[in-house]
C-alpha cells in the first residue's frame, strides 16, 4: 500500500465544522464526529471553547444587520462549542449535505439537522458553505500549528 500510495497523501479540501452550544448540551458530540469519521473524512483540528461575543460576531459577519443577528451571536457565545476542521475530497459541499438545510424542519431525515433539530435558531451545527468561507473560518478559529497533517493507515481503503 505504501509503495502504491493514493493521491490522498496530499492535503485535501478542508471545512470548518462546529457543534453549536445546543448540540453540545444535547449530547450529540460523539454522534456528529462519528458521522464524519465513518464517511471517511479526516479530523485534523478540534477544540472545545466558549466563544466570545466578538468571535461569534466575526464568524457570522455576513449576517451582521439582519434581525436575527444579535440572538445568533448571543446564542453562539452562550456555552461551549466544539470547533473542528475536517479534511477530505469535497468535504465542504458534502459536509453541507450531511448537515442538511438551515431550517431543521425542511431538512430530510438522515441529515444531522433533520435527525436532531426543530427550530432554525437551534440547528445544532455549523458547516462552511464554500471553500473560501472555510479558509476564512479556519483562520479565525485555529492557528496553523493546531491543524495536524497525517495520513491515516486506512487512506487507501477510502480513496482509489
Ligand atoms: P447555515 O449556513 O445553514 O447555518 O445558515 P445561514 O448562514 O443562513 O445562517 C447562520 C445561522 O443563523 C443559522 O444556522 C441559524 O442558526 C441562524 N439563522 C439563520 N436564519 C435565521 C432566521 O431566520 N431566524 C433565526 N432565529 N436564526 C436564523
Ligand atoms: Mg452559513
Amino acid at each position: 500500500v505504501l509503495a502504491d500510495a493514493p493521491a490522498c497523501l496530499e492535503r485535501e479540501e478542508l471545512s470548518f465544522i462546529m457543534i453549536k452550544p445546543d448540540g453540545v448540551q444535547r449530547g450529540l458530540i460523539s454522534d456528529i464526529i462519528a458521522r464524519f469519521e465513518r464517511k471517511g473524512y479526516k479530523l485534523v483540528g478540534i477544540k472545545v471553547l466558549v466563544p466570545t461575543q466578538a468571535l461569534a460576531a466575526k464568524h457570522y459577519a455576513e449576517h451582521d444587520g439582519k434581525p436575527f443577528f444579535p440572538k445568533l451571536v448571543n446564542f453562539l457565545s452562550s456555552g461551549p462549542v466544539v470547533a473542528m476542521v475536517w479534511e477530505g475530497k469535497s468535504v465542504v459541499k458534502y459536509g453541507r449535505t450531511m448537515i442538511g438545510a438551515t431550517n431543521p424542519l425542511a431538512s430530510p431525515p438522515g441529515t444531522i439537522r433533520g435527525d436532531y433539530g426543530i427550530d432554525t435558531g437551534r440547528n445544532i451545527i455549523h458547516g462552511s458553505d464554500s471553500v473560501e468561507s472555510a479558509q476564512r473560518e479556519i483562520a479565525l478559529w485555529f492557528k496553523a500549528e493546531e491543524l495536524a497533517d497525517y495520513t491515516p493507515s486506512t487512506a487507501a481503503w477510502v480513496y482509489e
